[in-house]
């Protein structure tokens, strides 16, 4: 892992957006859903993930023997993330309102749940329960009626579905899943097949043609984000655990060899102890290849003078993670303006909030915490403006409006006021 000064190190935000020939096969996927729906998906399915569908949809047989194949460990530990992450997203919850104004008008904002929501569960080479709490359950809070779980089969050449996933659906009570993955099953979501129903939002993770078909469905349906490579800062003094800042680092290195892992320190001491500590790490990490080419392309240890330095790189980098790892980190957390999830202290590892703690794992990667924000229940309201104007209001503004809707040409809307103001004024 390199050492460098804060100042020679440039930030790259090259977002990975695929080649054209990976654009070409997904636009392709695409058409050939929306022409031939259902027929499509057993297409691709077969093609892309060796397994020959007979039934798109899981049926609930399936999701209840899956519920009895995981250990009981891992149902307990699902739910009390689960609960966790309800508590934490339910303060998240907001009211429609209503203004009443001095003239007797009303104006205000209906705010409701949206109806169908799509999420996307990656399958591949591993499986993420982690991701169907984190999709689906800002959802529920927020009332969502319907929630559609899509996920590749497993590529044994079988229907299966990893039983982790489908119990953590049926944990959170998702009866509606199927099984397809890739840009056909967002296209499906999209634009609606015999078997799947269109989505109002799609959300989730996946890989290049997953997050390729989301961006071209959008404005079809509403998507969450288009999800970058993760990626993790550490801000840290000479008071950090060298052990634990180098554990964090590599947690992050280990999802994906183009993930970003990036310790800020003023300690040129604490620097070299965890380059050190991260290559003794490495060595006995399962996933020491992709952790590997991670830390060492475009992981780097960034030296400043001083914290207050320090608070200036982390502002510019906008991290996914935002590890604070110095003496006293509260006196800190004011400064910091751009950041997904922010770490306080020692204790809170980044994996306590992957998994967890309760606040949402799904954050801006690649520098756009500088605009955006964690999923949150948010995302699944949509908002309608109310105005109730009262008799007063009209005819106390009518002259107002008329003035704006001439000066851009429009005498049509000047005259729908006029009539009133003719009418109510006598
Ligand atoms: P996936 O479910 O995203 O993709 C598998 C599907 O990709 C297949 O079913 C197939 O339809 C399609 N596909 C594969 N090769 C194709 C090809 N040549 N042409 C067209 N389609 C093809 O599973 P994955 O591949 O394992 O990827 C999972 C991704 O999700 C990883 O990149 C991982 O980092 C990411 N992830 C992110 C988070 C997060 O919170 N940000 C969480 C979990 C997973």
């Amino acid at each position: 892992m390199r050492i460098l000064r804060a100042k020679e190190f440039a930030i790259n935000r090259e977002v990975e957006y695929g080649s054209v020939e990976q654009n070409k096969v997904v636009q392709n996927i695409i058409q050939a859903v929306i022409r031939e729906k259902d027929k499509a998906l057993i297409k691709y399915t077969k093609q892309f993930d060796g397994v020959q569908c007979a039934n798109l949809r899981v049926s609930e047989q399936e999701l209840d023997e899956a519920y009895g194949q995981v250990d009981y460990q891992f149902l307990f530990a699902l739910r009390k993330a689960s609960e966790n992450i309800r508590d934490f997203h339910e303060r998240q919850k907001r009211n429609s309102w209503m203004d009443l104004q001095e003239d007797g008008s009303l104006l205000g904002q209906v705010i409701r749940p949206l109806k169908r929501v799509g999420i996307y569960v990656p399958g591949g080479t591993a499986a993420y329960p982690s991701s169907v709490l984190m999709n689906a359950i800002p959802a529920q809070v927020a009332g969502v009626s319907e929630i559609v779980m899509v996920t590749p089969p497993s590529t044994n050449g079988e229907e299966g579905i990893n039983p982790y996933i489908l119990a953590a659906a049926k944990e959170l009570g998702i009866q509606e899943v199927y099984r397809v993955g890739g840009a056909q099953s967002i296209a499906a979501l999209a634009y609606g097949t015999e078997t799947i129903r269109p989505v109002d939002k799609i959300c989730g993770p996946g890989n290049i043609y997953v997050a390729l078909a989301k961006r071209e469905v959008y404005g079809v349906v509403d998507i969450d984000n288009i999800a970058g490579p993760t990626d993790i800062t550490i801000l840290a003094d000479q008071s950090a655990d060298v052990s634990y800042v180098a554990a964090d680092l590599l947690s992050q290195a280990e999802h994906d060899e183009l993930s970003t892992a990036i310790l800020v320190t003023n300690s040129s001491e604490l620097a070299s102890q965890v380059q050190q500590e991260v290559e003794s790490q490495l060595n006995v990490l399962p996933r020491k290849e992709i952790a590997s080419k991670s830390i060492n392309e475009n992981g780097a240890i960034l030296i400043v003078d001083h914290i207050e330095e320090g608070i200036q790189v982390v502002n510019e980098l906008a991290p996914e993670h935002l590890e604070i790892m110095v003496d006293d980190p509260m006196s800190i957390l004011g400064r910091i303006e751009n950041a997904g999830a922010i770490f306080l202290g020692r204790y809170s590892a980044e994996p306590v909030g992957d998994y967890f703690a309760g606040p949402n794992h799904i954050l801006p990667t690649n520098g756009t915490a500088r605009f955006s924000s964690p999923l949150n229940v948010d995302d699944f309201f949509k908002k309608s403006s109310v105005i109730y104007y009262s008799k007063d209001a009209i005819l106390q503004n009518g002259e107002y409006i008329m003035q704006l809707a001439r000066q851009e040409g429009f005498e049509g809307h000047a005259r729908s006021i006029q009539i009133r103001l003719e009418k109510e004024g006598e």
